[in-house]
C-alpha cells in the first residue's frame, strides 16, 4: 500500500503537465539533435526549468560527432521528372555538389548474396525492408557493402506511409566501432513513394538525379544533472535520465517525453526530503549508440560505481503499446544483458501496486542508455514503447502522445524511486 508521503507524490504527478512540457521543448526547439542551435535552446530551457526548483546544477562536457541535414534530398526520375519525397539517414555524407545522375538497381535485402550476379558499380541499390517494422535502422553495414560494391548511393524502401530517420552507423556498441568504413549517401523514402519507384524500375525508367546535402561536424555539448540532496546520506543517490536529443524529426515522443518526465518528477520530488538524493540527467547524443551517457560515464564511473543506487531511464513513453522494461539486451560486440532482476521487479510489482501494468522485452537490435550503467555495475533500468509507428519521422508530434500512459511510467519510478532512496 502506498504511505500517505506516496500517495500525495502520486497525486501531484501530471501527465498533462508532462505533455505540456514536450509541447513547449518541442515549440522552443523542434531540432535539438546534439550539437545544432536547438540543443542550445533545449539546454537553456531544461537548466532553467531546474533553477527555478533550486536544484544544484553540474554540467558534464561532452565531445561528439553532430549531424544535420541542411536541405531535403532530391530524387528525381529523370525519364518523368517525378519527384520522389526522402530523408537522409543520420550520419549520412552529402552527394557531390549539384547531385549525381545514375542508375537504380533493385538489390532487396542487402546481404552479401543478393549482390551475387549484379552490377551495382557507379549506380545507386534500391533495399526494401521484408516486413512492417524497423528492422533497418543500423545502415552502416548495408551502406558499406553497397559502397564496396562499387555503388553510388542507397535507397531504403520504409514499408510506413512516411519515412523515417534510419542511422548511418554500425549498430555495434563500443563506441570505436560507431561507423563503417565505406560511406556514400544514403535515404530513407516512404513504401508510397517506393510504389513509384518500383514502378519506374519496372518500366525500365533506373535513371535517377540524386542529391543530398548533410553537415557532420564535431561538436561539445553537456549532459546535465540537477540534484535534490537527501538528509542522511546525500553522496548516495537514485537518478532518472531521459535524453533531450532528438533525430532531426519532432521527437515529441522519442524523447520530449522523457525530458517532460523528469522535468515533472524533479518539479514534485524536490518537494520531498529524501534520505538519499536525487539526481536529475538529461542527457544528449542518445540518437545513434548512447554516446552521450557514454561519456557522462567515463567521467564519473568511480564515483557512480560508489553512489549511484539505481538509474531510472524513459524513453518514448507517451505513443505506442504498453511500456516495457528491457529484459535481456544484446548488441552484436557486446556480451548479452541480463538487466537487473531486483529492480526490474520491483518496478513491475510497484506499477501493480497502482493498477498499472508494463511488459518485458528482449532487444535484439541494442538497448537505450540504462544499458551503459548495467555495464559498470549500476543498476538501471527503462521504460520504453518501441513499437511508435511515427517513430523518427516528421509526425513524431505532441498530438499523439497519451498523458495516462506517462503519468503510469512518472507514478511508478516516483515511487520506485523514494522507496530506495529512503531504505
Ligand atoms: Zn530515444
Amino acid at each position: 500500500m502506498l504511505s500517505d508521503v506516496e500517495y500525495e507524490i502520486v497525486h501531484q504527478i501530471s501527465g498533462a503537465k508532462i505533455k505540456r512540457n514536450v509541447e513547449e521543448l518541442c515549440k522552443i526547439a523542434p531540432d535539438r539533435f546534439v550539437g545544432t542551435e536547438g540543443d542550445k535552446k533545449a539546454i537553456e530551457y531544461v537548466k532553467a526549468r531546474f533553477e527555478e526548483l533550486g536544484l544544484e546544477i553540474r554540467e558534464t562536457p561532452i565531445h561528439v560527432p553532430s549531424w544535420q541535414e541542411t536541405k531535403p534530398p532530391v530524387i528525381r526520375i529523370m525519364a518523368t521528372g517525378e519527384e520522389l519525397e526522402g530523408i537522409s539517414a543520420s550520419f549520412a555524407v552529402s552527394t557531390p555538389v549539384g547531385g549525381l545522375t545514375a542508375d537504380l538497381v533493385l538489390v532487396r535485402d542487402g546481404k552479401d548474396q543478393d549482390y551475387e550476379g549484379k552490377d551495382v558499380s557507379g549506380k545507386i541499390v534500391v533495399l526494401t525492408e521484408e516486413s512492417l517494422g524497423f528492422s533497418k535502422f543500423w545502415m552502416g553495414t548495408y551502406v558499406d557493402r553497397a559502397a564496396r560494391n562499387g555503388a553510388v548511393g542507397v535507397i531504403l524502401i520504409h514499408p510506413m506511409p512516411w519515412p523515417y530517420r534510419i542511422s548511418m552507423e554500425a549498430g555495434n556498441s563500443v563506441i570505436a566501432n560507431r561507423f563503417c568504413e565505406k560511406k556514400v549517401p544514403a535515404v530513407c523514402i516512404s513504401g508510397i513513394e517506393g510504389l513509384k519507384l518500383m514502378h519506374a524500375i519496372g518500366r525500365g525508367d533506373t535513371k535517377i538525379h540524386f542529391e543530398t546535402s548533410n553537415r557532420i561536424e564535431p561538436c561539445d555539448s553537456i549532459v546535465i544533472s540537477a540534484f535534490h540532496q537527501g538528509t542522511e546520506f546525500p553522496e548516495q543517490r537514485i537518478a532518472f535520465v531521459g535524453h533531450r536529443d532528438n533525430a532531426n524529426t519532432p521527437g515529441a515522443n522519442d524523447n520530449g517525453t522523457g525530458t517532460g518526465t523528469i522535468l515533472e518528477l524533479a518539479r514534485v520530488l524536490s518537494k520531498t526530503a529524501p534520505k538519499r538524493s536525487f539526481e536529475f540527467i538529461s542527457s544528449t547524443a542518445e540518437e545513434g549508440v548512447t554516446e552521450g551517457i557514454w561519456q557522462y560515464i567515463e567521467a564519473h564511473k568511480e564515483e557512480l560505481k560508489r553512489n549511484m543506487k539505481a538509474v531510472l531511464d524513459t524513453d518514448m513513453v507517451g505513443v505506442g503499446g504498453v511500456p516495457i522494461q528491457v529484459d535481456m539486451g544484446y548488441w552484436p560486440d557486446a556480451k548479452p544483458q541480463q538487466h537487473p532482476k531486483w529492480l526490474l521487479d520491483m518496478v513491475d510489482s510497484v506499477a501493480e501496486e497502482m493498477g498499472y501494468g508494463f511488459g518485458r522485452i528482449t532487444c535484439e537490435w541494442g538497448y537505450p542508455e540504462e544499458g551503459r550503467f548495467n555495464a559498470i555495475g549500476v543498476p538501471s533500468t527503462v521504460l520504453w514503447q518501441p513499437d511508435d509507428p511515427y517513430y523518427h519521422s516528421i509526425y513524431d508530434t505532441p498530438d499523439h502522445l497519451n498523458p495516462g500512459s506517462i503519468k503510469a511510467v512518472a507514478d511508478t519510478y516516483a515511487i520506485v524511486a523514494w522507496r530506495l532512496a529512503n531504505k
